[in-house]
């Protein structure tokens, strides 16, 4: 059933192995409080979001993309909480949320990116309706990213040029506006599972799990890793831990980037589990310790510097090594 990822370094080309290079995505964020139902960064400096900022504080070298979805919409009521707000609407741009919007520029201040996770998560998909551009014509993705950006500069916070798509829910008309709009970056495919240089689990399939990617006018970054910890069980943490540095271990000889999809809530209507939480946080840390050790040099970079580095080496084929 395994093949090796090995394989993807020669067929992909990636072979650029030096130095290890570290993106981390963070989906879902928008203005949420444990008091409505869930922590998506609302409870500020006491949640999810404080804890990034006291990391980021700790570890300023590591970069997080924040990917923010500026009119979040409830997907049902399957939460037990959900019932609390489900007719509360939060939207960036209203006053009630200027200590959100305050906290998002503080971090971005530091250093992280925000970039943007689709308009309300909420399309039309009678399966799953969280999959906002599934199947969406080009002037619908228009409309969305459109009002999605407007959002965004109404609530004085930096354009965004990086876009991970709603549970993964993609359509052709989605890349095309998305590119319109000046959008460069993407991460559309992810795959933490599979041994494999291509995608093949959620989002994207056919694209390098390796690699950022052209497609459809802009730059592919895959994901490839998860921030979980654990799976129910608080003694499978070790166990993660060492399946997490064997995949990095992989996907670092196969030359790839090393990709985390992280959430910032831990569970929504189902368990999610690459929360941003105390014990996932803690995991990270491992990590980057085992990183820095076996690798030294390790590059942290956002979703757009990694993009604007990988487009602009693209052109210098030269500092490319040869694949051996
Ligand atoms: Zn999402």
């Amino acid at each position: 059933m395994i093949t090796n990822l090995e394989q993807g370094r020669r067929g992909l080309k990636a072979n650029r192995v030096d130095p290890v290079r570290v993106v981390i995505g963070v989906d879902d964020i928008h203005p949420e409080s444990s008091a409505d139902g869930v922590d998506c960064g609302g409870d500020l400096e006491h949640g999810a979001l404080g804890l990034l900022s006291r990391f980021m504080e700790r570890y300023s070298r590591v970069r997080f993309t924040l990917f923010v979805t500026p009119d979040w919409r409830r997907t049902g009521g399957e939460h037990v909480l959900q019932w609390v707000s489900q007719n509360k609407s939060f939207r960036l741009d209203l006053p009630e949320y200027d200590d959100f919007r305050s906290l998002l520029r503080r971090l971005h201040s530091k250093g992280a990116e925000l970039g943007l996770h689709g308009l309300t998560h909420l399309g039309n998909d009678p399966i799953k309706p969280d999959r906002e551009f599934q199947g969406l014509a080009f002037s619908e993705c228009l409309q969305r990213i459109n009002d999605a950006i407007k959002i965004i500069r109404d609530s004085n916070l930096p354009t965004p040029t990086s876009f991970v798509p709603p549970a993964w829910g993609t359509s052709d008309g989605l890349f095309s506006s998305l590119a319109s709009q000046g959008m460069k970056f993407v991460s559309a495919s992810y795959d933490s599972i599979h041994d494999e240089p291509l995608s093949n689990y959620k989002g994207l399939r056919g694209v390098s799990n390796l690699v950022p990617q052209e497609y459809q006018g802009v730059l592919n970054i895959p994901r490839n890793m998860n921030f979980q910890t654990h799976f129910f069980v608080r003694r499978g943490y070790e166990i993660r831990l060492n399946w997490s540095m064997e995949r990095i271990r992989r996907i670092v000889d196969a030359g790839g980037i090393i990709s985390f999809a992280a959430h910032i809530e831990n569970e929504y209507s189902i368990f999610l589990g690459n929360g941003i939480t105390r014990q996932n946080m803690s995991k990270f840390e491992k990590i980057l310790e085992l990183l820095e050790k076996n690798y030294g040099q390790v590059e942290y970079r956002t979703f757009s510097e990694l993009g604007e580095v990988w487009l602009k080496e693209r052109e210098h084929p030269q500092l490319w090594t040869a694949s051996s």
